[in-house]
C-alpha cells in the first residue's frame, strides 16, 4: 500500500449534501454528472518545490509529497490520461479510484441562507478615477443616496434570510459610502441591535477612498467590528495619476490624513488597502513596500480587467508581466514569512490560507449565493459590482431575494459546467472568474491565474516546511476581515 504524505489540513470528506444534494455519502457519483469531465490534466497537477515533487489534487485542493516511484506513476498517468498507469495503492491514497465520490461534482448548490449583504448607501462619488467600473458609483444612472427606510429594510432582510445564530456581514459600498456617513452610523447601530435581538452577530465592512473620513467615523470603526478596505494605488505620484479629486487636490494626501485620523481617534479591527493595477503599473514590489509601510493589516493587488477605458484593461500578453511582478512580490513574502517576519501581502497570505485549508469551491465568490448587494433603491443584485445589471437582478429588500434567479445563477455559474473551466486544474481555487469581469471581458487572465496559483502551491510547500507554526494560527474557515470575508477569490 502506498502511503502518501498530505501537506496541510485534510479537507472534509465528500459531503453527501453539498448545498442541498440529497445523495447519501457512500453513493458513488457517476461520471455522467453534467459538466464533470474526467481527465488526468483536469484532476491533478504535478509540481516541484525545493523539497521535491508534489501533487495537487483538484478535488478537495489536496497537496501531497510524492516519493520518486510514485512521481513516475503520476507522470505516466498525467501524460497518458490512463488511470491504470497509477498503481492501485497510489490511486486509493489519492482518493482517485474509479467511481469514488467527489467533493464537487457538477451539481449546482441550492441558494443558501444569506450571510452578507452590501448596501450601496451612496451611488455617487467625490472622485473620478480613470478605471472606475462603477461610473463613479452611478452605475450608468443618476447619483442616488439610499433612503433611510431602505437601508433599515435591507438589514431586516439580511437578518430574516440568515441562518439562526449566524454571523452576518453588513457591507457599506458605493460610490463612496462615507458621503452618506450619517446613514452609515445610524444603520450600524441599528444592525448591531437588531442582530443581537435576532440571535445573530453582526460584523461590518466598508470600502472607501478615505478622502472624507471624520473623527466620528474613525470612532465608529473602532467601536463596532469593522473591516475597512481603502482604495490606494501607491505613492503620491502613482496614486494621484489615476485616482483624481476635483480641482487637482491630492487624493494620496487625503488618504494619509485619514490614516492619521484613525491613528488618533480609532482604528477598525481590520484595515486593508486595495491597490488597483493597470497595464502601465510597472514594478509592484515598490508599491507593495510603500503601502505596507503605511501600516495596513493587509495589502492586495487587483488588476483592471473591465473598465470603461479599454486602454486601462489588461490584455492576455500584459498579464505575463503582471504575473512576473506578482511572483516577485510573492517571493519576498515567502522569504519574509519564512524568516518569521510580518509581510502582509494579501494575495499571497490569502492563497496560503486557502491552500492550507483545502479550500475548494465551484463558484468564484459568494455573489448570488450567500452574498447579495442592495442598490440605493432597494433592488437586490448578485454583488456590488453588478448593481443595476438586469442580468444579475435578484429581488428586492422588500419582496425578498428572488430564489429562482439565484438558483438559475448558481446552475449557470457552476465551474464544472463552464467551458473552458471544466477542464482547468485550477477551477476549484479560481471558481471560474469574477462574474462581473467575465460578463464584460470573458476570461483574458486564465494563464495569469494558473501561473499565480502554481507559484503559490510551490510557495505553500516551502513555507510549510520551515514555518509550520505560521499555519497553526489560521482559523479553520475564512476569518474576520481581510480577503477571507471579502467575497472574492484566492486566485485574484
Ligand atoms: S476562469 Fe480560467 S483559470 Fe479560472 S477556472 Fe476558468 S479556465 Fe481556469
Ligand atoms: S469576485 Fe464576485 S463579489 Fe467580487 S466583484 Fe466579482 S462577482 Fe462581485
Amino acid at each position: 500500500m502506498t502511503v502518501l504524505l498530505q501537506i496541510g489540513r485534510r479537507p472534509p470528506d465528500p459531503d453527501p449534501t453539498p448545498g442541498g444534494h440529497s445523495e447519501p455519502a457512500d453513493q458513488p457519483v457517476p461520471g455522467a454528472v453534467p459538466g464533470v469531465v474526467p481527465g488526468a490534466a483536469a484532476e491533478a497537477r504535478l509540481f516541484h518545490s525545493a523539497h521535491g515533487a508534489h501533487l495537487f489534487v483538484v478535488d478537495g485542493s489536496r497537496v501531497y509529497d510524492l516519493p520518486g516511484d510514485v512521481e513516475g506513476q503520476v507522470r505516466s498517468w498525467l501524460d497518458s490520461d490512463d488511470a491504470s498507469e497509477l498503481g492501485p495503492g497510489a490511486r486509493a491514497a489519492l482518493g482517485l479510484e474509479p467511481g469514488a465520490s467527489r467533493r464537487i461534482d457538477g451539481r449546482p448548490i441550492d441558494p443558501p441562507p444569506l450571510s452578507a449583504l452590501s448596501l450601496n448607501v451612496m451611488q455617487a462619488c467625490n472622485m473620478s478615477c480613470a478605471y472606475c467600473y462603477a461610473d463613479e458609483g452611478r452605475f450608468g444612472g443618476a447619483a442616488r443616496m439610499m433612503p433611510r427606510e431602505v437601508a433599515f429594510a435591507a438589514v431586516d432582510r439580511l437578518l430574516a434570510e440568515s441562518r439562526p445564530g449566524a454571523d452576518v456581514v453588513v457591507g457599506f459600498m458605493g460610490g463612496e459610502p462615507l458621503l452618506a456617513a450619517d446613514l452609515v452610523h445610524e444603520v450600524t447601530a441599528y444592525a448591531a441591535r437588531a442582530a443581537e435581538a435576532a440571535g445573530r452577530r453582526a460584523r461590518f465592512s466598508l470600502t472607501t477612498n478615505l478622502t472624507e473620513l471624520r473623527p466620528a467615523d474613525a470612532r465608529l470603526f473602532a467601536r463596532y467590528p469593522f473591516a475597512v478596505s481603502v482604495s490606494l494605488d501607491g505613492d503620491r505620484d502613482r496614486n494621484d495619476a489615476l485616482r483624481r479629486l476635483p480641482g487637482g487636490a491630492s487624493a494620496y494626501d487625503r488618504v494619509r490624513a485619514g490614516l492619521d485620523l484613525m491613528a488618533r481617534h480609532g482604528r477598525p479591527r481590520h484595515l486593508a488597502a486595495r491597490v488597483t493595477v493597470t497595464p502601465a503599473g510597472g514594478r509592484l514590489l515598490d508599491v507593495l513596500d510603500h503601502v505596507i509601510g503605511l501600516g495596513f493589516d493587509e495589502v492586495g493587488f487587483a488588476a483592471v480587467v473591465a473598465s470603461p477605458d479599454p486602454a486601462l484593461e489588461f490584455t492576455g500578453p500584459q498579464f505575463e508581466e503582471f504575473l512576473a511582478h506578482m511572483v516577485e512580490c510573492g517571493e519576498v513574502a515567502l522569504r519574509e514569512l519564512a524568516a518569521g517576519r510580518r509581510y502582509p501581502f494579501g494575495n499571497f497570505e490569502t492563497a496560503m490560507a486557502q491552500i492550507h485549508r483545502g479550500s475548494h469551491r465551484p463558484y468564484p465568490c459568494g455573489a448570488g449565493a450567500g452574498y447579495l448587494s442592495a442598490a440605493a433603491n432597494g433592488d437586490l443584485f448578485a454583488c456590488h459590482r453588478l448593481v443595476d445589471d438586469p442580468g444579475f437582478a435578484m429581488g428586492s429588500v422588500t419582496a425578498g431575494p428572488d430564489q429562482a434567479a439565484r438558483a438559475e445563477h448558481l446552475a449557470r455559474g457552476h465551474v464544472d459546467r463552464m467551458s473552458p473551466c471544466r477542464s482547468c486544474w485550477a477551477r476549484y481555487l479560481c471558481g471560474g472568474g469574477c462574474y462581473h469581469e467575465v460578463a464584460r471581458r470573458g476570461r483574458p487572465g486564465c494563464d495569469y491565474i494558473r501561473g499565480w496559483l502554481a507559484f503559490c502551491l510551490r510557495a505553500y510547500v516551502e513555507l510549510s516546511a520551515v514555518r509550520p507554526d505560521y499555519f497553526e494560527g489560521l482559523p479553520a474557515s475564512p476569518g474576520y476581515g481581510g480577503s477571507g470575508s471579502d467575497p472574492t477569490t484566492v486566485a485574484r
